[in-house]
């Protein structure tokens, strides 16, 4: 079993991951913090899934709030004492908070995501048509704050179909969304479905670590009219889209926003949003240049 110690005790917030040291959480919200005059840090943890409940042990008694990202969104869920009902309905957790001792679960993926729409292609959710390639974590809260917001059509494709079934039986649960599901495989499917959505999300974790690899056959997302890459740092999708003149953004908006929305629900102010986009740019910039 792991131990987990601080090296600054000024860490009270902190992002937690397998893989994690590519997050640029740290950047963002450091320069947030420290526009706002607090002299907490945020630091990161590498967490193996074997090691969460260890970790939520070690939270309760040293932090006061941590994001979760890549694979562990899910497996939080059991370790929290409370979970807000936007988290619980997407049953997906991105940001914890630490009130005495107890550990309360928020999803602000969504959030994100729908102010980095609205930033990026002015796509408003209500009445809207959107297809997301993935069904995990990400996906999931994508899904369920697009349908919480009044999309009309929601197509799921995912490269484990049953999880995209599941997700799509979930979201139609609701009774006010048409949500399908498709493997990323069927090529036919997909061209007929990605010019009708306004906007296609790619949720999936390919091109994480490989900038080359790609959920799905490019050529399949050509007629789309916006692609929205969750991925932060340029991926092979986002080249494509780029040559393609199809409009397209990368995930650091939903980044952005998610982070800026997190570090709300712990400090209870605005956050810094010029200063946390500054440090997100030049972190951006600067693992550009291999430094
Ligand atoms: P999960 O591990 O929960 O889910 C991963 C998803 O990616 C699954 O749908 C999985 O499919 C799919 N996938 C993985 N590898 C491949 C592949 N080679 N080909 C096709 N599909 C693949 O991760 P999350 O949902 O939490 O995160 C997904 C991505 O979104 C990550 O890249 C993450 O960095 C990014 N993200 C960005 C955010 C932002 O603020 N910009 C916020 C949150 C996430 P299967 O089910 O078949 O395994």
């Amino acid at each position: 079993m792991a131990q987990f110690s601080l090296s600054d005790p000024a860490t009270c917030y902190a992002v937690i991951g397998d893989p994690v040291a590519h997050s640029l959480s740290p950047a963002m919200q450091n320069a947030a913090l420290t526009a706002l005059g607090r002299p907490e840090r945020y630091g990161l943890f590498h967490v193996l899934e074997a090691d969460l409940p260890a970790f939520a042990e070690f939270a309760r008694k040293n932090l006061a709030g941590f994001n979760i990202t890549v694979p562990h969104k899910q497996a939080i869920i059991p370790l929290l004492d409370a979970v807000s009902p936007e988290a619980a309905a997407v049953g997906s957790v991105n940001t914890v908070t630490v009130r005495g001792g107890r550990l309360h679960g928020d999803s602000t993926d969504g959030y994100g995501l729908l102010a980095a729409l609205a930033e990026s292609f002015g796509f408003r959710p209500e009445g809207g048509s959107v297809l997301i390639l993935g069904a995990g974590g990400a996906a999931q809260a994508v899904a369920g704050e697009l349908a919480r917001h009044g999309v009309r059509r929601l197509v799921i494709a995912n490269r484990t179909v049953a999880k995209a079934e599941a997700l799509a039986a979930r979201c139609a649960a609701s009774g006010a969304v048409a949500a399908e599901a498709v493997a990323l495989t069927d090529a036919a499917a997909l061209r007929r479905v990605v010019p009708e959505c306004e906007v296609v999300i790619q949720a999936t974790s390919a091109g994480l670590k490989d900038r080359e690899q790609v959920p799905v056959e490019p050529a399949v997302l050509r007629g789309a009219r916006g692609i929205f890459d969750m991925i932060y740092h340029e991926t092979a999708i986002q080249r494509f889209a780029r040559e393609q003149r199809i409009p397209c953004a990368d995930g650091r908006g939903m980044l952005l926003h998610q982070g800026a929305k997190s570090l709300s629900l712990w400090l209870g102010v605005p956050a810094p949003l010029a200063a946390m986009k500054e440090a997100l740019d030049g972190a951006i910039a600067r693992r550009a240049r291999g430094e």
